[in-house]
């Protein structure tokens, strides 16, 4: 009869209630004794509220950040002009703390620090007061690679771009057609021979007049971004390129 106990039930029925849940919250923060987040740059112990991007406030004000032109003139300097505004958030130090959070994001199971990472560089694209897009969209990986790695990190990246922006993430747009080889172990030339026409629009899509902001985490030859937004191009799409870090050559 009494409203409140009727409430009550679907509660008590939650898995994640009472004893679950204290357990759970008991085994985090035991986690956090035994392993406490460490910054990637200096390991200083980080306060939780910073945990899911590695880095204390001093080291991520070290991180070098890309002039505004940069990448263009990296692009200016390739064939084909694919894209229309294109920035990147940081220079890519080898060695150096942004290549630890590029490899915590890429091999460490982080997909959650993509996310952090990507509103930072949506943060950055909307200060620069370049247009927003109509869509957002990562470059995809390999079926089989993105199994064996459980999560795109560019994905991540563009959920967290596409959140700041307010505008939709579309990661059934464009797909790899073929599988490519790492491009890391490649030359210059080879790199563009290895993903030339390996994307393509999972279905035929019209796309003129829509603006398509395309994301990767690093540009290296741009080899990948030209490949993967010409057939956006194709579709009749304004392709602008936003990466979290461009390499200095
Ligand atoms: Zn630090």
């Amino acid at each position: 009869m009494c409203p409140l106990g009727a409430q009550e039930k679907p509660v008590k029925a939650t898995p994640s209630s009472g004893p679950v849940r204290l357990l759970r919250t008991f085994g985090r923060a035991l986690l956090g004794v035994l392993y406490p987040p460490l910054c990637l740059g200096c390991e200083v112990r980080l306060p939780d509220a910073e945990a899911s991007l590695p880095l204390c406030s001093a080291c991520l004000r070290r991180l070098p950040r890309a002039e505004p032109g940069t990448l263009r003139a990296r692009l200016d300097r390739l064939p084909a002009s694919a894209f229309s505004h294109v920035s990147a958030l940081w220079l890519f130090d080898e060695g150096g703390t942004l290549q630890q959070i590029q490899h915590a994001l890429k091999y460490g199971n982080r997909p959650t620090l993509g996310v952090r990472l990507g509103r930072l560089v949506g943060e950055a694209w909307r200060e620069a007061g370049y247009p927003v897009p109509g869509l957002v969209v990562p470059v995809p990986l390999h079926r089989p690679r993105r199994l064996e790695r459980g999560y795109n990190q560019s994905e991540r990246l563009a959920a967290g771009i596409a959140e700041v922006l307010d505008v939709p993430l579309r990661t059934d747009l464009l797909t790899r057609t073929r599988p490519t080889r790492s491009q890391t172990t490649l030359s210059q030339s080879a790199r563009w021979q290895n993903v030339d026409g390996a994307f393509g629009l999972q279905e035929v899509e019209h796309l003129s007049g829509q603006r398509v902001l395309l994301v990767d985490d690093v540009f290296t030859t741009g080899a990948t971004a030209v490949a993967a937004a010409a057939p956006l191009r194709s579709a009749g799409a304004t392709v602008d390129l936003s990466v979290l870090a461009c390499t200095r050559e």
